[in-house]
């Protein structure tokens, strides 16, 4: 999950990072407002989750109350990179003397945290490496050990700071490896850290990632993402809410299953008998009737998904709760799709009598199932 940017500043200011003044607006007459708060010049920010955003008309500089108020209209609706601006932030024009590159992040192949330093910020960091990758310095983290002292001073000494500028820094690469573990992140990005005049360091952008996988450890980040799935498509979102796994795939035969094994094994079986499978659905273990209705609704609402493939092996999995499952999403979507279940396990005859109460085929044998499903596709 990617975190806008006064999202993440959020974040910073938490964690006693200095962050320009600033507030976000979504329409002209809250930018005037901010504007009274924030004072001029103010830069005005687009909150979309692209990079370059500066290079792509993101990021613009107001002198005046009117130019605001006018850039605001600009902007607002506009597209940056395909995507809608729907809120812009502003703050206070923060005075460089010098834009530093300052990231933490993961480096997987040796398993390790790395902190990304470079004086030459401002631009994306793989320009730098690609330009002048000696001026990047990588210091690695050992995650056991933590982040210690030797790690920041060796970051200063690449910078060159000394004093009470080398003892920012290390508030600063303290406070975002705090970020990093705290949140479970895999990306806590700087660019740029303004050096200013003064000699302070301010955080001008903030770019988070978080490793999805732990979303569940911070129901604060997950229902911010409910509310805002950014480029997480819909039924992504859906499976994520309700707990099963739903990837979507190019082929026509939609396939459902329980537990990862299973589905893909049922994948395997389609592509065995010359189908091509639309998705990896897996309900999980134990799924009541209402995951397993808001799954198959999923794939009964695809236009390109001709027939569809459940193959169940219930143990904790109940085969009645999947039965009254799939007649509930039946039922509700009004979908005629074809639909062949193999259903065995834990109260199969219950779960049998329901699919056959409501006029759907089951089978015993998964093969045949699957045979059933590619033919009826490619048949239609
Ligand atoms: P990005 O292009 O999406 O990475 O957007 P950034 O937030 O990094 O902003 C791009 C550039 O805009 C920065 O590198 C700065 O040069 C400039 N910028 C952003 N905020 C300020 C500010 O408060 N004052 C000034 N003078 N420049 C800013
Ligand atoms: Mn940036």
């Amino acid at each position: 999950m990617r975190l806008y940017e006064f999202e993440g500043k959020e974040i910073f200011s938490r964690y006693s990072i200095k962050i320009p003044r600033g507030a976000v607006a979504s329409s002209p007459e809250e930018v005037e407002k901010v504007i009274d708060t924030v004072g001029l010049p103010a830069v005005l920010k687009a909150q979309v989750l692209v990079g370059g955003r500066g290079k792509a008309g993101g990021i613009r500089i107001a002198r005046s109350r009117e130019e605001a108020i006018k850039i605001a209209r600009e902007m607002l609706g506009s597209e940056i990179r395909g995507v809608k601006v729907k809120r812009l932030l502003i703050e206070e024009a923060i005075k460089i003397a010098r834009e530093i590159y300052l990231s933490i992040t993961i480096d997987r192949s040796i398993r390790k945290y790395v902190i990304l330093g470079s004086l030459e910020g401002g631009v994306d960091i793989e320009e730098i490496a690609a330009r002048k990758p000696e001026s990047i310095a990588r210091i690695y983290i050992e995650p056991l050990v933590g982040l210690r002292s030797y790690h920041v001073r060796a970051l200063s000494d690449f910078m060159g700071f000394s004093g009470e500028l080398a003892s920012k820094l290390g508030s600063i690469v303290s406070a975002i490896y705090k970020i990093m573990i705290d949140y479970d992140a895999d990306l806590v990005e700087i660019n740029p850290l303004a050096l200013t005049e003064g000699q302070d360091l301010v955080a001008l952008d903030a770019k988070i990632t978080i490793d999805d996988n732990a979303l569940y450890r911070h129901q604060d980040l997950a229902s911010l993402l409910e509310k805002d799935p950014r480029d997480m498509d819909e039924d992504e979102v859906i499976a994520r809410k309700h707990g099963f796994s739903y990837v979507k795939l190019e082929g026509d035969v939609g396939i459902m299953g329980n537990g990862a094994g299973l589905t893909m094994a049922s994948m395997d079986l389609v592509k065995l008998y010359g189908g091509r499978p639309a998705s990896f659905l897996d309900i999980g273990g134990g799924a009541s009737r209402e995951r397993v209705k808001a799954a198959l609704t999923i794939l009964l609402r695809r236009p390109d998904i001709k027939s569809i493939f459940i193959n169940i092996y219930g143990g904790i999995t109940r085969c009645d709760e999947v039965a009254m499952g799939i007649v509930e999403a039946i039922r509700e979507t009004g979908s005629n799709k074809k639909i062949f279940v193999r259903l065995v396990g834990t109260r199969e005859e219950e779960g049998r009598k329901i699919l056959v109460e409501n006029g759907i085929r089951y089978f015993t044998d998964d093969n045949e199932a699957a045979l059933e499903a590619v033919k009826a596709a490619s048949s239609s």
